[in-house]
């Protein structure tokens, strides 16, 4: 394991850096055409949090990418060696590469809505909360993310889609596709896509989910197909979103921060709250012995 982890980090951090440089000139040429003079302002207003965001980024390629592959290797045998898929890989030989890709999007889409909506529960939220603690929100927030919930967001979303019997090409699209849109909706830009964005989620609706409003909370868990948040009621864009973003809850700035928080009981308080809750209305209700 030790030897895999060695081999697996210099390649871990190429492709990091690769994950980095590749969408730079867009996004720089995106934020001069929308922000203009502003742009500089806000760059270094953001910078703080960016350079979290990216030294989370290093964390993740050397010690999460190893694993993960790993990971993702022992998941694929288990379904070669079990026939776990529950569509023959036959099935999708006839259809059209472009279908077959927005179907593995569209269904990775899906299941990534549900698994979204399982981070916003308390057990899970201390360490998804890491991914909404970024209050100057850039397109590289989408590199924000805790190791604990980096490593279950990929493993939940792959073995989910591994039912499908999805050939390897549509696996790649989806995660390229899910990746580089996510972060194009993490970016500081004011779109709603007017009804569009009824369909396909807009800038401004990803906002909103970052946005540090109990009004705002458990709404826009989709990151490509805003449909989904239609379908099950958790659609939210009053407008383009210029509010705070951030969490409320206790937590570090910095690296140290950020990786601690999810391991501090404290962050758990409410569970503890709840649970006596729980306990004081059982002692009510049960008769005294
Ligand atoms: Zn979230
Ligand atoms: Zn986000």
């Amino acid at each position: 394991m030790i030897s895999f982890l060695i081999e697996n980090v210099l390649p871990s951090l190429q492709s990091a850096a690769r994950a980095i440089l590749l969408p730079l000139p867009f996004f720089a040429l995106l934020g001069v055409a929308v922000k203009r003079r502003t742009l500089f302002t806000d760059l270094r207003r953001a910078l703080p949090e960016t350079r979290t965001n990216l030294l989370i980024h290093v964390v993740d390629a050397i010690l999460v990418a190893p694993i993960l592959t790993a990971m993702a290797l022992s998941v694929g045998a288990l379904f070669r060696e079990y026939d776990l898929t529950l569509v023959p890989p036959g099935a999708w030989d006839g259809l059209p590469p472009v279908l077959v890709g927005f179907v593995a999007v569209f269904l990775g889409d899906f299941i990534g809505y549900w698994r979204h909506r399982l981070e916003h529960l308390p057990l899970f939220w201390p360490s998804h909360a890491v991914h909404h603690s970024d209050t100057e929100m850039t397109w590289l927030a989408i590199f924000r993310f805790h190791p604990i919930n980096r490593l279950s967001t990929t493993l939940v979303d792959f073995t989910f889609l591994l039912f499908f019997g999805l050939p390897p090409y549509a696996l790649l699209v989806n995660s390229f596709v899910r990746h580089f849109y996510g972060a194009f909706i993490h970016a500081d830009l004011p779109w709603t896509y007017g009804p569009l964005g009824r369909v396909v989620v807009s800038p401004a609706m990803h906002r909103w989910h970052h946005a540090n409003d109990p009004a705002a909370y458990n709404t826009n868990y989709a990151t490509v197909f805003s449909l989904f948040d239609g379908v099950f009621g958790t659609f939210r864009v009053p407008g383009r979103c210029d509010i705070p973003l951030g969490v409320s809850d206790r937590m570090e700035p910095g690296l140290v921060g950020q990786l601690v928080h999810p391991l501090r009981p404290g962050s758990y308080g409410f569970l503890r709250q709840r649970l006596r809750q729980r306990l004081s209305a059982f002692r009510k209700e049960a008769p005294d012995a």
